[in-house]
């Protein structure tokens, strides 16, 4: 009988309603031997990464590096393996991507057009992205429905067409306190770009602080419109 993605995530999503996040996490471990946790180093991501550092649970922990990242998310990456005890492993785009896309497109061809900014995060996310999970049967993301209007209906568990697996988003129905609370009770290391306005912490030429009363993600690609605001890593295709 061939493998309903879909009704195994309804019923792992179910399932996950009941159970706190490190349960989740932990179930995760269990059931799917080739899962993959994807970090951008922000604070859900470390939490994550504290709850499967804390019961060194099997799951691989990557990073895409995507070479226009803030310094202090590169010092992050290492304090965190340090301090944590757990690897990261690090996705790099390809040199060849870059130069095309420089040619076509300038280095910061990002600011000009939607199709420049989608080029440039196909490049440097989306490809390492693929590669990273390329044998992953699940893949783990720290999405959190409060974050933002696209996110705001995450389930727990899904299943991605595009990618042919499992996709999990623990931390969903965490709150900001929930998440501050756990980081600060933990000693979780954090991006000290938080304390500065930066709440949610992509590439550095395309994150800016927020202003009070701004949404936690509207500092991401700010001279767009808030519903092209994602990098796809996390839209259908
Ligand atoms: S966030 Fe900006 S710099 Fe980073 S990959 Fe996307 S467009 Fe490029």
């Amino acid at each position: 009988m061939s493998y309903n993605g879909e009704a195994v995530a309804t019923k792992l999503n179910d399932q996950m309603k009941t159970l706190p996040a490190a349960e989740r996490i932990e179930l995760i471990s269990k059931q799917f031997p080739h899962a993959v946790f994807t970090t951008s180093l922000g604070e859900e991501d470390q939490a994550i990464t504290g709850l499967i550092a804390k019961e060194k649970l099997a799951i691989e922990i990557a990073t895409l590096h995507t070479g226009r990242l803030f310094p202090e998310t590169v010092d992050l990456i290492k304090q965190t393996k340090i301090q944590l005890g757990i690897d990261i492993k690090e996705y790099h785009p390809l040199e060849a991507d870059i130069a095309n896309y420089t040619s076509e497109y300038g280095r910061d061809g990002f600011y000009y057009s939607v199709e420049g900014r989608h080029a440039c995060c196909h490049i440097r996310k989306i490809k390492p992205l693929q590669n990273a999970l390329s044998k992953a049967d699940a893949w783990v993301v720290g999405l959190r429905r409060e974050q933002s209007q696209n996110r705001s209906e995450v389930p727990f568990a899904e299943w991605s067409e595009d990618y042919n697996l499992m996709k999990f988003n623990p931390l969903a129905d965490w709150t900001r306190a929930d998440l501050t609370v756990f980081i600060e009770q933990n000693d979780i290391p954090i991006n000290p770009l938080h304390a500065k306005g930066f709440p949610s912490i992509g590439c550095e030429p395309c994150t800016r602080a927020i202003k009070p009363g701004e949404h936690e993600r509207a500092g991401r690609w700010w001279w767009e419109n808030e519903e092209k605001r994602e990098c796809g890593l996390h839209v259908k295709q």
